[in-house]
């Protein structure tokens, strides 16, 4: 893991849904020092905004599913117009999207959004794009809201001058597609962010993103090199979770791994709650944000199980969900082979074996129970434990006796390990199977 890249901070919200701050550890905007700010999980609604109701129950949905920032498409007036009903009904800070129509954007400032998304590449009159900075920076008392700059693959290349897009269509598909792709993208976000400074507007966040894993992480990184405004990561249009996750998650990961990004968009086309289901355990698997909740630690099964591990797990994970808050470690393992090792850091774990269950908390054995009383048990366990470690009686992650494995030929062993153990002390004959 590399240390954070430094960046000028921006700053979205307002003190009554609390304010996120995007990068930092460089100056701010006002002379401030700052430190970089935990990396921000964002996401988008699905819905029409102008449907009030509707899009405040999803933003309420996408809150509770973690997201810090909640983006909403503003492609019409009626949309904007329902803004300051939603912002009066939300708790999270919102973004307006706008694309082509400048209106859109001076409407959404008016109605008291805390951030634009803006491609000055669709907006093609300078005066209409300064027109927004203009608004940007006057909203919010004078302090100003921030602005996502995006130098997205699939809004950058021309489209209205044919011979222009020939052209740069010509560039990206010749010779070296990746080369001259990002030669394209730094060259407009020079372009873009020249726009901007002529203003003197600097609360900006970047984005560059791409369908293709190495190009976003190869133009993010050419980014952070060049620029020190914070960098808003996202593979665009990565598909559905089921193929999209790899896809966001080695190129966010890799970036994220490398120092680079403060703010992160994964987008499916799935559910949103998705996305920020798995931005955010993204961001704690690297160790960026403080967990929420336990941390499920299960053995992927193999020929010697003897328990319905898949459903056991299923059955932990959606209860800890929703029970624990407390970032305990715990293991569901399939047997006594691997078991003790691998949950060897966990504060709860249970071996399974002959239809049975053995749980442990903090290396101490504390039951033995058959299958079907595995999952209460293990929860109660759970809650248990959280209990003590809010009232500061146990520690998280303290382990105070050594796992000693259960014995795999007596309370857990298979029926094989049984009639193996007979056959050697020569009480047994061993049948072989299929023999
Ligand atoms: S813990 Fe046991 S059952 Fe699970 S994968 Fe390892 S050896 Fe197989």
């Amino acid at each position: 893991m590399q240390p954070r890249r430094p960046t000028r901070p921006i700053y979205v919200g307002d003190s009554r849904t609390g304010i996120v701050q995007i990068g930092g550890g460089k100056p701010d905007s006002r002379g401030r020092e700052t430190a970089p700010a935990p990396v921000s999980v964002q996401t988008m609604t699905a819905g029409y905004t102008h449907e009030v109701d509707k899009c405040v129950a999803e933003i309420h949905r996408l809150h509770a599913a973690g997201a810090d920032i909640v983006r909403v498409a503003v492609p019409e007036k009626k949309d904007t117009a329902a803004l300051k009903e939603i912002l009066a009904q939300t708790s999270v800070p919102i973004v307006a999207d706008v694309h082509f129509h400048f209106q859109r954007a001076l409407e959404a400032v008016e109605a008291g959004v805390h951030k634009i998304r803006l491609n000055p590449g669709n907006i093609t009159d300078r005066e209409q794009v300064n027109a927004v900075i203009d608004a940007c920076k006057a909203a919010n008392g004078g302090r100003g809201i921030p602005i996502r700059v995006g130098v997205n693959e699939g809004s950058i290349i021309e489209r209205r001058d044919k011979q222009k897009r020939a052209k740069e269509l010509g560039a990206v598909f010749s010779d070296h597609k990746h080369g001259y792709l990002l030669a394209i993208m730094i060259a407009k976000l020079e372009e873009y962010l020249d726009i901007f400074s002529d203003r003197g507007f600097y609360d900006i966040a970047i984005s560059a993103k791409s369908m293709s894993a190495p190009i976003v992480i190869d133009a993010y990184s050419e980014i952070a090199a060049r620029f020190d405004h914070p960098l808003h990561l996202g593979v665009t249009h990565a598909g559905p979770r089921e193929t999209g996750c790899i896809r966001s998650v080695v190129a966010l990961g890799t970036l994220l791994a490398g120092g680079i990004g403060d703010t992160i968009r994964i987008s499916y086309a799935s559910d949103h709650v998705h996305e920020v289901e798995d931005g955010l355990e993204l961001l704690w698997s690297l160790g960026l944000r403080e967990r929420a909740g336990a941390e499920l630690i299960a053995c992927p099964t193999c020929g010697r199980i003897q328990v319905d591990l898949f459903s056991l797990t299923q059955g932990v994970r959606r209860k800890l969900a929703a029970e624990i808050t407390v970032p305990m470690k715990v293991a569901v393992m399939g047997c006594v082979v691997n078991g003790p090792g691998e949950a060897e850091g966990a504060d709860v774990a249970v071996f399974a074996g002959d239809r049975r269950g053995i749980i442990y908390v903090q290396g101490e054995r504390v039951a033995n129970v058959p299958e079907e009383e595995i999952l209460d048990r293990l929860l109660a366990e759970c809650k248990a434990f959280q209990a003590r470690v809010q009232a500061g009686e146990a520690k998280l992650g303290e382990k105070r006796v050594d796992i000693v494995p259960p014995d795999p030929i007596g309370e857990l062993g298979s029926g094989w390990e049984k009639m193996a153990a007979e056959r050697l002390r020569g009480s047994t004959p061993l049948t072989v199977r299929g023999g």
